[in-house]
C-alpha cells in the first residue's frame, strides 16, 4: 500500500512540476510569478524529478521547437518520423544534450526569457545527485514493498520525466480525436485527462498555445487549470487577465 501511493505520489508531483513549472510557465509564460516563488517551484521541479532532472532552459527551448516546427523534421519528438517510441526518445534525448551542453545553435527567438537557478542546475544535474536519488527510491521499496512485483515500478520512478515525455509526445500526436485543423499531427487523447494531468490535450494546446486551460469544450477536463486559478486566487501566481479562460 505504501509503495503504491509512493509511486502515484512521485508519478504526479513530478508530472505537476512538468506541466505547471516547465511548460505552462518556463516555456510559455502563460502567467508570472515572483522571483522567490520561481526559485520555489525550480527545485520543487527538481526533487520531484529527481533522478531524471529536466533542465528548465533546455526544456524550454526543445518545447518551443516543438511548437514552431511540429510534426516536421525539426521538431524534437515527433512520433511521425520513427516506428517506435524508444528511437524517438533517444532522438530527443540527443537534441536536449546538445541544447543543455551549447553544441548547437539555438535561434534566439527560443533561446530567452526562461527560469535560470545555476546553482540548482549544478547540483541536480550531477550523476553524483542523479544516483542518490535513484538509490533513495530503491531503498524505500527494499524498506517498504511487499511483493516481488512492486520493484518492476523502480525503473519509472528513475526514469519518471522521460516516462511521462514519452506518453504525451506519442500519444498525444498519435491517438484521440481533434477539435481543430492544426497542420499538425496533434491529438486529444481523452476528454478526461487525469492520467497526464492535461498534457494530453495536444490538439487544444496547439491550436492556443498560450491558453492555461487546456480543455476547451464544456465536457473536457484539464486537472491542473482548477490548480493554476486557485495559485492566482492565492496570490501565488498572476494570470494574464486576457488569457484567464
Ligand atoms: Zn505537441
Ligand atoms: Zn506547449
Amino acid at each position: 500500500m505504501i509503495i503504491v501511493l509512493f509511486f502515484i505520489a512521485h508519478w504526479y508531483l513530478s508530472l505537476f512540476g512538468q506541466t505547471f513549472f516547465l511548460h505552462r510557465y518556463g516555456a510559455h509564460k502563460m502567467f508570472t510569478m515572483s522571483k522567490s516563488w520561481e526559485k520555489f517551484f525550480y527545485i520543487f521541479s527538481w526533487i520531484t524529478q529527481g533522478s531524471s532532472y529536466l533542465n528548465p532552459r533546455a526544456y524550454a527551448i526543445l518545447h518551443r521547437m516543438h511548437h514552431a516546427y511540429s510534426d516536421t523534421e525539426k521538431d524534437p519528438h515527433t512520433p511521425h518520423f520513427f516506428r517506435e517510441v524508444f528511437t524517438m526518445m533517444m532522438h530527443t534525448k540527443r537534441v536536449y544534450n546538445d541544447v543543455l551542453n551549447k553544441r548547437v545553435t539555438v535561434d534566439e527567438k527560443f533561446d530567452r526569457n526562461f527560469p535560470e537557478y545555476p546553482v540548482i542546475d549544478r547540483i541536480a544535474d550531477s550523476w553524483f545527485t542523479r544516483i542518490g536519488f535513484g538509490v533513495a527510491y530503491t531503498a524505500f521499496y527494499v524498506a517498504f514493498a511487499t511483493h516481488w512485483w512492486m520493484f518492476l515500478l523502480l525503473p519509472i520512478h528513475y526514469l519518471m520525466g522521460p516516462v511521462h515525455g514519452a506518453i504525451v509526445n506519442w500519444a498525444g500526436h498519435k491517438y484521440g480525436y481533434r477539435n481543430y485543423n492544426e497542420k499538425d499531427h496533434s491529438k486529444n487523447t481523452f476528454i478526461l485527462d487525469l492520467l497526464m494531468m492535461g498534457e494530453l490535450f495536444q490538439n487544444n494546446h496547439h491550436h492556443r498555445g498560450s491558453r492555461p486551460n487546456f480543455a476547451a469544450k464544456w465536457y473536457e477536463f484539464d486537472p491542473t487549470y482548477p490548480i493554476i486559478i486557485l495559485f492566482d486566487k492565492l496570490g501565488i501566481i498572476r494570470l494574464a487577465r486576457v488569457r484567464r479562460k
